[in-house]
């Protein structure tokens, strides 16, 4: 089976395995593991940033950073295609009191300045409104396709928060997919960024784990959070033997994901009953349709499925391919092959 799910199927490497095997373990509770330690000084070095800390999961680490940033009865500026606003279960309003402010996402991922501005109350004293206390962007995005914040957005953005006086919080889930498109180490990326989240589990290949970087004093308010949500773990070096290596030696791999994506997309553009927008695809996920009037979506998902490739709808009619390390360049043959087969029956 061909698995174009997600990037969270992949597996460990050998190496790792072999890092879980060997790892120093201690109880991260009392502070104690030197593995994490290492992999938390790894990471706030990687992102520039003062202090990072070993999460369980993404969601955790969005979960934790909101609240630590933000008081009960304040309010997030989210995108509606978040995966904060959309997948995290509403967290922040069930644990932290806080509402979430949706704010229209525009095809390249962004939020436009003029919408986030809009929903500030023009008189911040006035005690009716709940009062903006972070702005929470996502990047690479992975509902509008993987598209990378471009850096000239990320600038303005900060301005306007600085501005404001109101912190921003990157989901960098697949932060590493935008450093390796945009060519730049990232901690050009993060800087524009008070705090950011980025996944181990994803396309770095690593089987648990998150990291959240910020300051000293941010990442401690996020320790208490992190106890108090159940995320407090006890010899999790096995954890962080892996994402060391993650760090190390996957960030690079992601180039080969990035070129089986455009290859994908640009096989897909020539087969007749594909609608597919390819100037969309810049990292590792690909979106298209089934032209309607061939076959419904369902139909060609099961048909797919029937002939060995593993796909999702995400969002209606679309399916969203995501390339890793699992796939290969005959995969991605092969994948063409079938598709056009498919839609030729
Ligand atoms: C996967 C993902 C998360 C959540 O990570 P989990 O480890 O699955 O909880 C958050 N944001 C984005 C953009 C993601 O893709």
């Amino acid at each position: 089976m061909i698995e174009f799910r997600s990037d969270t199927f992949t597996l460990p490497t050998p190496r790792m395995m072999e890092a879980i095997q060997n790892a120093t373990l201690g109880d991260d509770v009392y502070g104690e593991d030197p593995t994490v330690r290492a992999l938390e000084e790894e990471t706030a070095l990687i992102l520039g940033k003062e202090a990072a800390i070993l999460m369980p999961s993404g969601t955790m680490a969005n979960l934790s950073s909101i609240m630590a940033h933000c008081p009960r009865g304040s309010k997030i500026l989210v995108g509606d295609e978040s995966d904060i606003y959309i997948y995290e279960a509403a967290g922040a309003s069930v644990c932290g009191g806080i509402m979430y402010e949706k704010i229209p996402t525009m095809l390249d991922g962004t939020l436009r300045i003029q919408d986030l501005e809009e929903v500030f109350p023009k008189d911040m004293d006035d005690p009716q409104f709940a009062i903006p206390s972070l702005i929470c962007i996502e990047n690479t995005h992975n509902r509008m396709g993987g598209r990378v914040l471009p850096l000239s957005y990320l600038e303005e953005l900060k301005l306007f928060s600085v501005d404001k006086n109101i912190p921003v919080h990157m989901d960098g889930a697949r932060l590493f997919n935008a450093a390796i498109s945009l060519g730049v180490e990232p901690k050009v990326i993060t800087e524009y960024a008070d705090t950011v989240q980025i996944c181990l589990s994803k396309g770095l290949s690593s089987p648990i784990g998150s990291m959240v970087a910020g300051s000293k004093e941010f990442i401690n308010k996020v320790y208490r959070i992190r106890k108090m949500l159940g995320g407090g773990m006890r010899q999790a070096g096995i954890i962080a033997a892996p994402g060391l290596i993650a760090l190390e030696e996957s960030i690079r791999r992601l180039t080969v994901d990035h070129e089986h994506a455009r290859l994908l997309a640009e096989g897909l553009a020539n087969i007749p009953g594909v609608i597919i927008d390819i100037e969309n695809v810049e990292t590792n996920i690909v979106f298209f349709r089934i032209d309607p009037s061939k076959l419904t979506t369902d139909t060609f998902i099961k048909e797919a499925h029937g002939r060995g490739l593993n796909l999702a709808e995400l969002g209606t009619d679309r399916i969203r391919v995501v390339t890793h390390s699992g796939i290969n360049s005959t995969d991605v043959e092969k994948t063409l092959k079938i598709i056009h087969s498919i839609l030729a029956g």
